[in-house]
């Protein structure tokens, strides 16, 4: 913008030569002086170091005035159609150099100075002068001061462009952190399934070998605490390789015809079996709730609720029911246990996410974010009503009927921060 004000100085050479008796050699040459100045300075300051730049800015805003000055004083003095123009200067140049109030501060004083001289040279009388430099002191505090409010207001534009530009990298890393995270845990639950499932039905053979007897009663204690633990840590491979695959976006569900109530007493019967009679589970249903869904999918879901509900019960009766409400069902699994707090109550359907001390409960905080992941893409919903203390109902709502659909390519974004 400074170097474009070189030309503007030149052309209003023209409006010197309509002023009567301006000696318009002179007149130019103080232009092509002032000209050059701006000239010079503008092709320097790219160059120059900060605190050089400040020192050449500061010189265009004290010569700007003293140049103009000088031209007043040649096309008449107080007389001459520039004078007024003046008080204007130190607003120039804060247009002209928006990022350096220094300069609007330099032609400030000049502006002054400058003035006061041409009305003193022009035998101006003391009164009017005083008048004078109590309207050019306003206009000079006008200018400096828009210009540091400018200035402060391109720092803070500045301040927030370099937040954004910090977030927008730490938004990315968390990203990338994340991909690698999935596929490790993808890499590392599909390689150790292998051996695990192996090690599962060696003790499974075993198991089925000994007979009453046979074997020490130690023996066989230690064979089943395997083949629980062999269990129980397929089961948590299962989770993470499910984990993997819905992140992925590569969950496809297949959908039969099917009775709720049978899966939901299906999954019930299996849970049973597992825990044996420590698990008081009453199942309600209306009779046959005909519809179509993925069934190993919907059982999963029940399983994983049933199991929490199992789980985080105290021991209590849980209650597990399938309504019909019109074109939906409902399968709501209730328990008496230990409740969960409103404020955690948001935060339990993320990733890994867990509101109970791990202590005393054991588990990867992925149940119920496999449940609501696979429910939302048969349709429907998980929703929880639960109080600390008095246990929890957790409802899951899915339409009747479900047509195939697969889950978009990187459709489930990582909602939690790496722990
Ligand atoms: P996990 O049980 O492996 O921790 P989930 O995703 O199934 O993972 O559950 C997340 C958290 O929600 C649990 O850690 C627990 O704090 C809470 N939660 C889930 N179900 C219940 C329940 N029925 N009663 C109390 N708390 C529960």
């Amino acid at each position: 913008m400074l170097l474009w004000c070189a030309p503007l100085i030149l052309i209003f050479a023209v409006a010197d030569g309509l002023t009567p008796g301006t000696r318009v050699a002179l007149t130019f040459a103080v232009r092509v002086a002032w000209a050059g100045t701006v000239v010079a300075v503008a092709l320097w300051l790219p160059r120059a170091t900060p605190l050089l730049q400040e020192r050449l800015v500061l010189a265009v805003g004290l010569s700007t005035p003293v140049f103009f000055g000088l031209l007043v004083h040649l096309t008449g003095g107080t007389h001459s159609p520039l004078f007024h123009f003046m008080l204007a200067m130190p607003l120039v140049v804060a247009v002209v150099l928006q990022d350096h109030p220094i300069a609007t501060l330099g032609a400030a004083v000049g502006m002054v100075l400058a003035g006061v001289a041409v009305q003193v040279a022009s035998g101006r009388e003391a009164r009017t002068l005083v008048e004078w430099l109590v309207l050019a002191t306003c206009m000079a505090a006008l200018a400096v001061y828009a210009s540091v409010i400018y200035r402060r207001l391109r720092n803070r534009e500045a301040l927030l462009y370099r937040q954004h530009v910090a977030s927008l990298e730490r938004e990315r890393d968390y990203q990338v952190a994340v991909e690698a995270r999935d596929h490790f845990l993808s890499v590392a639950s599909h390689e150790l399934r292998t051996p695990l499932t192996a090690l599962k039905l060696q003790a499974q053979h075993a198991r089925r070998t000994v007979t009453p007897g046979s074997v020490p009663e130690k023996a066989e204690r230690a064979l089943n605490a395997v083949l629980r633990q062999a269990e129980r840590l397929q089961s948590l491979m299962d989770r993470l390789l499910d984990l993997s695959v819905i992140t992925a976006g590569r969950m496809v569900l297949d959908p039969v015809d099917a009775d709720l109530s049978v899966l939901v007493q299906e999954t019930v019967t299996r849970l049973r079996e597992e825990h044996g009679d420590d698990v008081d589970i009453q199942v309600h249903s209306p009779g046959p709730v005909l519809g179509r869904w993925d069934a190993v999918a919907l059982q999963q879901v029940v399983q994983n609720l049933l199991g929490n509900a199992v789980k985080y019960g105290d021991g209590k009766p849980v209650v597990v029911r399938v309504v019909e409400v019109g074109e939906q069902v409902h399968v709501e699994v209730e328990d008496h246990g230990i409740g969960i707090s409103a404020q955690d109550l948001p935060r339990i359907f993320q990733r890994f996410e867990r509101a109970a001390s791990a202590r005393n409960y054991g588990g990867l905080g992925l149940g119920l974010w496999l449940s609501r992941q696979i429910v939302r893409q048969m349709g429907g919903d998980i929703t929880v009503e639960s109080a600390v203390g008095s246990g929890s109902t957790f409802t899951v709502v899915v339409p009747r009927r479900l047509g195939a659909r697969e889950v978009p390519e990187r459709s489930v974004k990582p909602e939690v921060p790496l722990h």
